[in-house]
């Protein structure tokens, strides 16, 4: 029986920052395994807001260095995934009482001049008694600011990031746990059990990286054996779904008399999003869930400025997700940094590993390259930078030519209505025409299981994107949860068990 081989890095953790750094890795040369317990994205990475932003309430925690790199990653991220990322309007209505029209105004200036803006258009005022953005608020919001920030499709980011490092020669292994890692002079020897079948299995790595997101500290602590545990402080916030609040495609930043601020976002075409809370969280992250007071407190801050009230009966849909927040002994939960944090230990003749602590869905691709930067100090250097300028999966169509794709894929595809040739670009671009091959019909995509979730996009994500529950397809590489009744989604899950089976047949 031959050895098992050496990997140059073992990554902990599924989301966004693990598959980030496990692309940028391979991409540049290592050999590189990741882990992750559960599905990719299961964790904070799909329970985010989705923007893609600078972090105009950042600018007031003097938080500049921050700002100006997720500022620069707007336009970068948008040209290399393209499907998935996309500039988004948001509108500011001014509230008599709370920050003061030049706060607003000097904030915005420094959002457009930082930042590296090119494609995206600059801030300007409003006069919402004659912008349609007026009319589903209250009159006496009578000015506002629009400005922009892009938007992303949070979970579908990470899993392109898995497919792209698998692509290229990693190794991803989802519902495999580790349980443990220990050094062996310059090597770590990781125990990973997968989580379905209980099986245990050991790998090698010259360097550990751990990305856990919310369970670092607990990883840092149980899993590697330190006595570092006090790292992040969790911070959990939560959204609501409801129907289509509003017709107008730009998103509304809303000022709350705390202080805080919430978003009020277009969503998956029928609905509005509305989110986020900032409250400090105690236990399991996946035990996460929204409080009374939290839906009490969302509705209420929404309905400070829309004519018609939110209300609970409106809610279709809530998600709560936990923030790895780097503890810098702020008071409050809304004030501690999002900022990353790199912390290594070992290294000379021990084997090393690198914590990352906090960071955003926006700065994923930066925290990756100063990760690479660290890992390179010790492993030595193989590339470059490279990501910068590399399409996701998908993600190689030109930025501003989204409606071409689709055009293109329906006379590929002559069969498809718009509304599916228009969510299979969004999710998959232009490997779309992978998912659906040969097919000449809506019957050659096999069953339909409900809202046109057709059995080749099942079979595609369970081929291609590591999917094996009706969870992973309904709430994570797709949204269609929002759209099949439970008993659809049973009949799903039905399906995927028995594929999943021939698939564990199949490969034993
Ligand atoms: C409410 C909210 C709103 C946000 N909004 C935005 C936003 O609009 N824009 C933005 O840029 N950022 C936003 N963020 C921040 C962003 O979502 C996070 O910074 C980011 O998702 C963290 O990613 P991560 O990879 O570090 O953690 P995670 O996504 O949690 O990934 C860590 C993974 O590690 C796995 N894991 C843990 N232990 C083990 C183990 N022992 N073995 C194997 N796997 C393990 C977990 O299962 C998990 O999947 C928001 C966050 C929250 C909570």
């Amino acid at each position: 029986m031959s050895a098992s081989p050496i990997h140059d890095i073992f990554v902990i953790g599924g989301g966004i920052n693990g598959c980030g750094i496990a692309r940028d890795a391979v991409g540049r040369g290592f050999s590189v395994f990741l882990a992750e317990m559960n599905d990719l994205a299961s964790g904070t990475s799909s329970g985010s807001t989705k923007l893609i932003h600078g972090g105009l309430r950042y600018l007031e925690f003097y938080e500049f260095r921050l700002v100006r790199e997720a500022l620069m990653e707007r336009e970068t991220l948008w040209k290399n995934a393209p499907h998935i990322i996309w500039p988004m309007r948001f509108v500011l209505p001014y509230a008599k009482g709370l920050r003061p029209a030049w706060l607003i105004r000097l904030g915005l200036f420094l959002y457009d001049h930082i930042g590296g803006r090119k494609l995206l258009p600059a801030t300007k005022t409003l006069d919402m008694a004659n912008d349609p953005a007026g009319k589903p608020l209250k009159p006496l919001f009578r000015k506002a600011f629009e400005y922009s920030d892009g938007w992303v499709n949070d979970a579908r980011l990470v899993a392109l990031n898995a497919r792209d490092a698998a692509d290229r020669g990693a190794t991803i292994r989802t519902r495999t746990k580790v349980i443990s890692a220990r050094r062996e002079g310059e090597l770590w020897t990781v125990r990973l059990e997968n989580t379905q079948t209980g099986d245990t299995e050991e790998v090698k790595a010259r360097l550990l990286v751990n990305a856990a997101g919310p369970w670092v500290d607990h990883v840092l602590s149980a899993t590697v054996g330190l006595n570092d545990v006090h790292n992040v402080r969790l911070v959990q916030g939560s959204h609501i779904v409801i129907s289509k609040k509003f017709d107008d495609p730009r998103a509304y930043f809303f000022q709350n008399k705390d202080g805080r601020i919430i978003f009020a976002i277009p969503y998956e075409e029928e609905f509005t999003l509305i989110g986020t809370t900032d409250q400090d969280f105690s236990g399991d992250p996946h035990d996460v869930k929204i409080s009374d007071a939290e839906i009490d407190y969302l509705c209420a801050a929404a309905s400070e400025y829309f004519a018609q009230p939110v209300k609970r009966p409106d809610i279709v849909w809530t998600y709560s997700a936990v923030r790895p927040l780097y503890d810098d002994g702020a008071s409050k939960a809304q004030e501690a940094t999002r900022d990353y944090v790199l912390k290594t230990d070992g290294g000379d003749g021990t084997a090393p590993i690198i914590n990352t602590f906090g960071g955003k869905i926006t700065t994923y691709r930066r925290l990756s390259e100063s990760m690479l930067e660290k890992i390179e100090g010790f492993l030595g250097k193989r590339g470059k930078p490279w990501t910068a300028n590399a399409p996701l999966p998908g993600g190689d169509f030109p930025a501003s030519g989204f409606d071409a794709e689709v055009a293109k894929l329906k006379t590929a595809y002559p069969f498809l209505d718009a509304r599916l040739a228009r969510r299979l670009t969004r999710l998959y671009g232009t490997r779309a025409r992978m998912l659906l091959g040969l097919a000449r019909s809506n019957a050659d995509l096999g069953r339909n299981f409900g809202a046109d979730l057709y059995e080749a996009e099942v079979r595609y994500l369970v081929q291609n994107e590591w999917a094996m529950t009706a969870e992973d397809v309904l709430w994570r590489r797709t949204k269609r949860g929002l759209q099949l009744s439970r008993e659809q989604a049973a009949a799903l899950d039905e399906f995927m068990r028995g594929i999943s089976r021939r698939h564990v047949a199949a490969a034993e």
